[in-house]
């Protein structure tokens, strides 16, 4: 596989699944548990202003990809990183060493939605994203098949052994001679 975590002593990590999934919760117990660096792309677009504008419709910025991979960049290759987003088809290949897509119960989901808020077209979209694997398919059109991993978010229980999980994968890798 061409330039495959080339050069980096850290991994890099991207955390991907439809918003509700638990991608934030999960980020940051990992970080805390492995000291990798939480990068939230969502909080990053907004503070940074890597978008443009606002869409009515869907009720979220529009962002800019660009921009987004070119404030990423540096950091990326320096590694030690985990990604938090809903998208991963606009990150270059090459970042990750371990794409994490979390699926939770449709049920489930439409609660932890109804209480952030969510109603409506939101709500149902998002339901849909999950019913449909999008973001797991999203994943493994993306990256190896090899470095991506479905793992199930429904309950705390499932945090914390996921966190557990990751936690290993990480003390585990170890650079690729170059
Ligand atoms: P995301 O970043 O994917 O949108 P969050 O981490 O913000 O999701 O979680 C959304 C809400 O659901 C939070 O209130 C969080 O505490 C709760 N939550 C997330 N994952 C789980 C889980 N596996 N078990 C119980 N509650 C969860
Ligand atoms: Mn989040």
């Amino acid at each position: 596989m061409a330039q495959n975590n080339s050069g980096r002593k850290k991994p890099n990590i991207l955390v991907t699944g439809t918003p509700g999934t638990g991608k934030t919760t999960t980020s940051s117990f990992l970080a805390e548990a492995t000291q990798l660096r939480h990068i939230n792309v969502g909080d990053l677009v907004r503070d940074k202003k890597l978008h443009d504008g606002w869409d009515e419709q869907l009720d979220c910025h529009v962002i800019n990809e660009d921009l987004v991979c070119d404030e990423l960049e540096e950091m990326m290759e320096e590694g030690g990183n985990i990604v938090d987003y809903h998208g991963c088809d606009f990150f270059p290949e090459r970042w990750f060493d371990h794409v994490v897509v979390l699926q939770t119960e449709n049920s489930v989901l439409y609660d932890r939605l109804s209480k952030r808020g969510y109603t409506g077209a939101k709500l149902t979209n998002n339901i849909e994203c999950e019913i449909f694997q999008v973001l797991l398919e999203e994943a493994k059109d993306s990256y190896p098949d090899d470095i991506v991993v479905a793992l199930r978010s429904d309950t705390i229980d499932d945090i914390n052994r996921n966190v557990a999980t990751l936690t290993d994968w990480v003390r585990n890798w170890c650079p690729k001679p170059e």
